[in-house]
């Protein structure tokens, strides 16, 4: 379990000078007129010629970004055997030019730092600031594993034999692996899986989310250009059926790596099992019921900019994000009230505006389940504040920042994917039965807690079941290198992403020689 009480600094593209930010912005506004193609990408050229559809930003469906052509199943097959080709050759690569591909991939992304960023903007709702953390966590993922594969799989690991004598190990890829990624963070993510697989020496077939399949061409572009080999990344976005669920009943694959809900890795699990050849790794980053315990020694202002921050940046879709926000009874009235106050200034709308804080939902299908939930939230909950959704809203898919006051975690179900906070008030006595109800939703992912008493953050610590836990801040935006990131339970496999752990997975270790 990771605990960290401090935010920590990235390494990526820093444009929060105040000189480069104007050429900055202005850029992001010139690529935001342009529209994409998204197609596959198998042997390091795109395929043309597939059936396309065209994508709409989300905050205003009549902006038409680009068109995206789904790859089909007879593409899915070649790119299987185009793949298990590349394996050998990319595996064979000394472990410092796998690396060198991917930092040159990291100074690729920061050079095309605006056209990303406006590719997140208009493809993914993204607002300014998470469009550039996006870009950023991505370059650091790049330069993170290429070090962890230079740190743990470039030299030959030496263990002493029973019988005297050594014998020499190595880490090496796999075979195949398969990366399926969400649509939420479709750059860092998508990238995450792809460098630490392809830097632990596999070859790799990326899935991209449906609704983000411009900015995944974008970056196989970027991922060719940098020096990976047409045979070792392939790119098949598609839907689940045609292209993620014969990817991992195939049983030419190594490994797959995937992030999204927790339902989709139920069944990809099951498809797993279900094949007749060998076991393979299985990485999921699922979803999260977040909570926040905040007792009555906290700071009452630091836990509502805490609050608002994790339950409504990136409109609250975050695995990591805050959906309970748990305050002891003495103080709620106090949390209430600078609850209703921060709310009432959060700005909804364009993502590209320098005063939006809280962009549009990802698409129809998401707003219909989030507004369905509000309006069956007011019958049963105590309704504490809702920020007003500007007119010109209604050509996007956007969902008002809600707080409800609830009664029991137990009238929640499943994970609400959206900017919606759920107050629940506890008695200083009920603390360890509070956390107990936390532990049994069965998700572990992230908590909060704010107090100045140590004794019960530890109390806390110590008895809550999450992968991160956060003290005295917000906690969302697990910085890559210094806060791994992963869940237990519902919530995933592990290990943690931008962890010391994470590139084991990726990786077999093999006896190369014994000396006696
Ligand atoms: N790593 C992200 C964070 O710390 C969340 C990742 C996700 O939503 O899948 O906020």
């Amino acid at each position: 379990r990771a605990i960290f009480e401090d935010r920590a600094n990235s390494t990526g593209p820093n444009i929060e000078i105040e000189s480069q930010w104007l050429p900055f912005s202005e850029a992001v506004t010139g690529f935001s007129q342009q529209q994409w193609l998204g197609r596959p990408y198998l042997n390091g050229q795109a395929v043309d010629g597939l059936p396309g559809h065209s994508i709409q930003a989300p905050h205003d469906h009549r902006i038409t970004v680009g068109e995206v052509q789904f790859a089909n199943a007879e593409l899915v097959n070649q790119a299987i055997e185009v793949a298990a080709e590349g394996f050998q050759r990319w595996n064979e690569t000394p472990v410092k030019m796998r690396a060198d591909a991917l930092r040159k991939l990291a100074d690729l992304l920061e050079d095309n730092l605006a056209e990303l960023c406006a590719i997140c903007h208009m493809e993914a709702g993204k607002t300014i600031q998470d469009a550039i953390d996006e870009v950023r966590e991505a370059v650091d993922f790049c330069r993170y594993y290429a070090n962890q594969a230079e740190h743990h799989c470039a030299r030959p690991i030496s263990l002493s034999q029973l019988q005297g004598g050594q014998r020499l190990w190595q880490r090496q890829g796999r075979g195949v692996f398969v990366c399926i990624s969400p649509w939420n963070f479709p750059l860092a993510i998508f990238l995450g899986q792809v460098t630490a697989a392809l830097a632990a020496g596999n070859s790799v077939i990326a899935k991209p989310a449906e609704q983000t399949s411009l900015i995944a061409s974008k970056a196989a572009e970027l991922i060719y250009a940098a020096g990976v080999p047409g045979n070792a990344f392939t790119l098949l976005p598609g839907d689940g059926a045609t292209v993620g669920a014969p990817l991992t009943r195939d049983p030419r694959i190594a490994g797959v790596a995937f992030t999204g809900s927790t339902e989709t890795a139920q069944l990809i699990n099951r498809s797993l099992a279900q094949r007749d050849s060998d076991p393979v790794p299985f990485i999921a980053e699922t979803g999260g019921q977040n909570a926040m315990i905040v007792d009555s020694t906290a700071l009452p202002e630091q836990v509502i900019k805490d609050a608002v921050l994790s339950g409504f940046a990136s409109a609250g879709q975050r695995c990591s994000a805050l959906r309970i926000l748990c305050v002891q009874e003495d103080i709620a009235e106090r949390i209430i009230e600078l609850l209703k106050g921060a709310m009432a200034e959060q700005v909804v709308g364009d993502p590209r505006l320098h005063s939006t804080d809280v962009g549009p939902v990802i698409d129809r299908e998401a707003q219909a389940g989030l507004l369905e939930h509000i309006e069956k939230m007011k019958s049963s909950a105590h309704l504490i504040a809702q920020t007003p959704l500007p007119a010109d809203c209604d050509q996007g898919t956007f969902v008002p920042p809600t707080a409800f006051e609830i009664r029991s975690i137990d009238e929640l179900g499943r994970e609400q994917f959206g900017p919606i906070i759920h107050l629940l008030r506890y008695k200083a006595s009920q603390l360890n039965n509070l956390i107990d109800q936390i532990n049994a939703t069965g998700y572990g992912l992230t908590l909060g807690i704010h107090s100045r008493n140590e004794r019960t953050a530890s109390q806390i610590e110590a008895r809550v079941r999450v992968g991160n836990c956060y003290i005295n801040r917000n906690q969302i935006g697990a910085a890559v290198g210094v806060q791994p990131f992963g869940g237990q339970g519902l919530s995933g496999t592990g290990p943690k992403a931008g962890g010391p752990h994470y590139l084991m997975r990726y990786t077999q270790l093999t006896p190369v020689q014994e000396m006696r």
